[in-house]
């Protein structure tokens, strides 16, 4: 298959640091669109997947599932977009088409797997997909959004990981007027899920270990906040929510927000894969018909609802716009959550390096 050159940001290994490199991108079938990329959110996935620490990174590596561009080629049958779109790509860019998963839209649960961004399994090319750290993608029009003209599109650009990661549990969990929402953690994640439950109309709690984030979490959209190591605070909100949501990306004590779910609610895990630590305790669980979930990004048709809704309602991520060059400092900074709340690259700095 014909490829063409183009620059982009990764890494040769788990120690190195991201530096420029060239990789191949496919040229265009004829169900295919070419996204000049304007910018990229930072996720953590792009750090864990540069520094395997989830084990099965290929490298190179070359991450970014949060890519905002304009349309700059379209293939003869595409037929939902045009040159010069204002054009998404998130966490997926392939899926079986086929499975019970993909038939109900559900792509990110596509039964052999989808193909993600970066680090998926490249049908077309063979290799592993390269992500958003890089001048273009060119990706298959069935599994690229929409992107609303009225919105800032380098704030636009974390919607299409944190912003769907958390929109799909509050739809999936028919969040509505009134209900009562808990947020656990304010980061990226966490502070869509306040911007998205506060848009549908829930009264949305922030659970936080940090009293300083309590003016934040107001400013964004929270309606109260509560601090999860004062006992006196947390039986204030004891079988008060219909849902919560926990972002934390790191392995936590989810038994101490269990209390505060109404009978049958549930406690949504968005942000941590891996064992719990401590163990889940099962008794209130049972006395109260109380769930543990989990939840993955969003399907394609759900992603484009919650960017056309984030147009209506004129919902951004707040951002700090970095350049390329400043990703391996932007990684050290998110590791000790020094970002207010998602870092997006400006690919005008790779382009004209
Ligand atoms: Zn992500
Ligand atoms: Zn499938």
């Amino acid at each position: 298959m014909e490829t063409n050159n183009v620059k982009a940001f990764g890494t040769e290994s788990a120690q190195a640091s991201l530096n420029e490199i060239k990789i191949q991108r496919r040229a265009l079938t004829s169900k295919d669109i070419e996204i000049d990329i304007l910018f990229c959110g930072v996720c953590h996935s792009d750090l864990h997947t540069a520094r395997n620490d989830w084990g099965g990174t290929i490298y190179p590596s070359v991450p970014g599932h949060e890519i905002i561009g304009r349309i700059s080629k379209v293939g003869d049958a595409v037929s939902k977009f045009k040159v010069g779109d204002l054009a998404g790509v998130g966490c997926l860019v392939d899926s079986c088409g086929v499975c019970p998963s993909c038939k109900k839209d559900l792509e990110q649960y596509c039964v052999p797997g989808f193909t993600g961004t970066y680090n998926g399994k490249d049908k077309h090319l063979g290799e592993y997909t390269f992500g958003g750290y890089s001048e273009k993608v060119v990706v298959d029009e069935n599994f690229v959004l929409h992107i609303p003209e009225n919105l800032d599109p380098a704030a636009a650009a974390p919607l299409l990981c944190a912003g769907i990661t958390t929109w799909s549990p509050l739809r999936h969990w028919n969040v509505k007027k009134g209900d009562n929402i808990a947020v656990v953690g304010l980061g990226g994640l966490g502070h869509m899920a306040i911007k998205l439950a506060k848009a549908l109309g829930a009264k949305v709690t922030l659970f936080s270990r940090s009293p300083e984030k309590e003016k934040d979490a107001k400013d964004i959209g929270a309606d109260a906040v509560v601090i999860s190591t004062n006992a006196q605070q947390m039986s204030s909100v004891k079988a008060k929510f219909d849902l919560i949501i926990d972002t934390v990306p790191y392995a936590h004590d989810v038994n101490e927000y269990i209390p505060t779910l109404n009978v049958s609610g549930t406690i949504v895990m968005v942000g941590y894969l891996g064992p719990l630590d401590p163990m889940l305790n099962t008794v209130p669980m049972i006395l109260g018909r109380k769930s543990v979930a989990g939840s993955v990004i969003g399907g394609i048709t759900e992603t484009q609802e919650m960017l056309d809704f984030c147009g209506e309602h004129n919902i951004v991520s707040e951002i700090e716009i970095i350049k390329m060059q400043d990703i391996n400092e932007a990684y050290e900074r998110m590791l000790k959550s020094d970002v207010r709340y998602r870092f997006v690259i400006d690919m005008a700095s790779l382009k004209n390096n």
